[in-house]
Order: C-alpha cells, then sequence, then structure tokens
C-alpha cells in the first residue's frame, strides 16, 4: 500500500514574511486535521526559504523540499544551487523536470537524469516530472512523450535508486490554467507510467512507487483524482500557495 503525498509548490511566488505565516498555518492544520499516516506532506518554497521552512516544520509531520538543484556537486557555478545545500538545509525532497524550467531553461531528459543522481547520492528524494504539451496531446503523441520523459530521465538507475524517486505526471495543458485533465485522462497515464516501471524493473519495484497527478488540483477534484488506482497524491501549484485550501487537497488523500 503505497502512502500518499501532497507536495506543495510555491514557485516563485511569497517573500519571506508570507512564506514564514504559510508554513506555520499549514503545519498547526496539518497536526489538527490531517492523518500523518496516510498522506505526506510536504512544502517546496523558493530556495531562499527553505531552511527556515524546514526549522518551522521540524517536529511536525511536514516535510521541506526544493524546486531544483545543479547537476554538479559543487563548484564554480555562480548562482547555482547543490543538492547538497538544499540537505543541509533540511529539505528531503527536489522537484526536478517540472515543465517551467524544461521550457524556460531548457532542461533535457538528458540533463535531469544527471540532476537525478546527484539528488539521489545526496540521500534525498527526486519528484521527477513528465507531461505532455497540448499540441502533443491532440497528436496523440502524449503516451510516445511521457515514455521517452519516464525512460531518457530514469531508466538508467536501479531498482533500489528507482524507490527513492516520485514521479509527478502533470499535462501542460493543466497546470496554472484551471483545466485539470479528467479522472480518467490522469489514471490512464498514470497507469500507462506504472506499466513502464513494471516492464522495467518488474512488479514489486513499480507497485511501490508513487505517482502524482499536478494540473490546476483544486479542494473540490481532489478526492476524486486521488481515489484512482495509481494516482498517489498530487504536485499542488496555485492551491498550495493559500494554507486552507492546501490542506484540504491534502485532506482529500
Ligand atoms: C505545478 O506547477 O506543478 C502545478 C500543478 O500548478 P497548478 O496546480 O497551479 O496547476
Amino acid at each position: 500500500m503505497r502512502k500518499k503525498i501532497v507536495a506543495g509548490n510555491w514557485k516563485m511566488n511569497k517573500n519571506f514574511e508570507e512564506g514564514m505565516a504559510l508554513t506555520s498555518e499549514v503545519v498547526n492544520m496539518v497536526k489538527d486535521e490531517v492523518s500523518a499516516d496516510k498522506v505526506t506532506v510536504i512544502l517546496i518554497p523558493p530556495f531562499i526559504h527553505v531552511h527556515a521552512v524546514a526549522a518551522l516544520a521540524k517536529g511536525s509531520p511536514v516535510l521541506a523540499g526544493a524546486q531544483n538543484c545543479h547537476q554538479e556537486v559543487k563548484g564554480a557555478y555562480t548562482g547555482e544551487v547543490s543538492a547538497e545545500m538544499i540537505k543541509s538545509c533540511g529539505a528531503t525532497h527536489i522537484i526536478l523536470g517540472h515543465s517551467e524550467r524544461r521550457m524556460y531553461n531548457g532542461e533535457t531528459n538528458a540533463l535531469l537524469a544527471t540532476k537525478v543522481n546527484v539528488v539521489l547520492a545526496t540521500g534525498l528524494t527526486a519528484i521527477y516530472c513528465c507531461g505532455e504539451t497540448i499540441e502533443q496531446r491532440n497528436a496523440g503523441k502524449h503516451f510516445e512523450v511521457i515514455e521517452s520523459q519516464v525512460k531518457e530521465g530514469l531508466f538508467h538507475l536501479s531498482a533500489a535508486q528507482m524507490k527513492q524517486v516520485v514521479i509527478a505526471y502533470e499535462p501542460v495543458w493543466a497546470i496554472g490554467t484551471g483545466v485539470t485533465a479528467s479522472t480518467a485522462q490522469a489514471q490512464e497515464v498514470h497507469a500507462f507510467i506504472r506499466k513502464l516501471l513494471t516492464d522495467r524493473y518488474g512488479k514489486e519495484t513499480a507497485e511501490s512507487i508513487c505517482i502524482l497527478y499536478g494540473g490546476s488540483v483544486k479542494p473540490d477534484n481532489a478526492a476524486e483524482l486521488f481515489s484512482q488506482q495509481d494516482i498517489d497524491g498530487g504536485l499542488i501549484g496555485g492551491a498550495a500557495l493559500q494554507s486552507r485550501s492546501f490542506v484540504d487537497i491534502a485532506k482529500a488523500c
């Protein structure tokens, strides 16, 4: 039985004060309202808040993560942040390959494969994102796109390493648009990803890996999405910027 995950990606939102207020609210609400046995809640702020978010959440079931890291361990990479630095700030998870980074920063599957390596070698969990654009879906190419994202970014890993990865399926056309994939569309892709994992790693490993859905998840659609056999929670953008809606999504698990 996979434990569900609800992770809030703040993107480039919230100044320090706002981020601390949101963290405190979420931590208090989660303590009172969310069963820690059922769902892992993760706050994923901008880098500069990670240490403080992790410190505020310490001792609670809420975890902290980061939205990206550099592929090298350390060195002369001005403006970059390493997985080890993120870990030393108290974070446990790092998002890799969010569609905004693929789009605006030219991140490729090959680059992401190297980032996955560094995250896992640091002992953190990678939340590896995949998902098709609307043009790719309309052309009937979505399975092909997702297959190459998953295979090229992840399938060099051993089964043991793969168990340190969470996959997030985020159709690009559903991110921040208010348009959610239908439950059937989302489950179809999640089952497809699970089948890829089964073919490569076997049933036991494939069944242990969490596959999150992301794309306009809100409190009123979360329960139905999360009730699907292969949907193990959500990566939440807009609705994670408000404590009430984010915690309500966690409660929908
Ligand atoms: C995201 O960017 O990961 C995301 C899912 O955003 P939203 O929930 O706002 O669609």
